[in-house]
């Protein structure tokens, strides 16, 4: 039977993190320690993500944004703004995330679908971080697939709650790349970048009028912007129980958008990496359930098209 291709690196937790902050570090490890327990992932098989090459890095960030950062050399102001102490562990889990997702897209491009257990940093801009984002992972892995001439075209399917704006904006004069972002517009950030396409949705709104919007624009982007490949930031925040999200979406609901989205790739014919993105919770071990619905949805449609004799993208 085929598995899922599941990228991850332990580093993407940092040991001795301390679980006050209202960033829920330890979800990352969690969320891999059940995909294992439970089947899903196989110890022996998930991919281990290689920190991302500085000239891939150059490809989205400033030379000096990058050397201050990795020595620990931000001033407090910018650290603030990342809202993330710095530290070795930092710096090592910040590059194991950005390698992760480009590994990821590699692995969709050969096998049709893959999961990074990170990324989804979409508030990083060229030169600064923001909300909890210092390098912007899946900007730099099309940036670095499309300069491999891996792909030529892609679409960033943003459904994290928050508007992804320094993906709009790194990509805001580059038609290859087409960003959509649906996100709670009386949310983080509060000023807005433009992408190719924002559905801005009103607070609290539930299931089945989220899931008919999206069911009412995916398909017609795919057919109009014919992506190579497609990134999917799949950040759980827009849940009910999420402190920072001011949605109404239920986990069955959460499934129901996760499967949608890879079933619309797959049924187009068109490779689909996923991120983590965003997902708050005080229970780490509840936040990290909520995280693994992407993957179990992703594990479904991976092991159908598969195994139903269709052919994978
Ligand atoms: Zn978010």
């Amino acid at each position: 039977m085929k598995v899922l291709p599941v990228v991850f690196n332990p580093n993407y937790h940092i040991n001795g993190w301390e679980t006050s902050h209202r960033f829920p570090m330890p979800k990352y490890q969690l969320l891999y320690q059940l995909l294992v327990e439970e089947g899903i992932c196989d110890p022996k098989k998930f991919h281990q993500a290689s920190p991302a090459p500085r000239n891939a890095l150059e490809r989205v960030h400033l030379p000096s944004y990058l050397d201050d950062f990795l020595a620990g050399q931000l001033d407090a102001k910018m650290m603030r703004r990342i809202g993330l102490p710095w530290s070795e562990g930092l710096v090592a889990r910040t590059l194991a995330s950005s390698g992760g997702s480009l590994m990821a897209g590699r692995l969709a491009l050969e096998l049709g679908i893959a999961c990074n257990l990170g990324g989804g940093t979409h508030h990083a801009f060229p030169d600064y971080g923001a909300g909890f984002c210092i390098f912007n992972d899946v900007s730099v892995a099309l940036r670095q697939l499309r300069a491999e001439s891996r792909i030529r075209r892609a679409l960033i399917v943003d459904l994290d709650v928050h508007q992804g704006d320094g993906t709009a904006w790194i990509h805001r004069e580059e038609p290859e790349i087409f960003t959509f972002s649906m996100h709670c517009e009386v949310n983080f950030p509060f000023r807005k970048q433009q992408s190719d396409l924002d559905i801005p949705l009103s607070e609290g709104m539930e299931d089945k009028e989220y899931i008919e919007i999206l069911e009412n624009h995916l398909p017609f982007l795919i057919r109009d912007h014919q992506p190579d490949l497609i990134f999917y930031n799949a950040g759980c925040d827009p849940h009910v129980d999420d402190p920072l999200g001011k949605l109404k979406l239920t986990s069955e609901g959460l499934m129901a958008r996760d499967t949608l989205v890879f079933e619309t790739a797959v049924q187009a014919g068109i490779p689909i990496a996923a991120v983590l993105g965003g997902g708050y919770s005080r229970d780490h071990h509840e936040i990290a359930q909520r995280h693994s619905i992407v993957v179990r949805a992703a594990s479904n449609v991976y092991k159908n098209t598969h195994e139903s004799g269709i052919p994978s993208p």
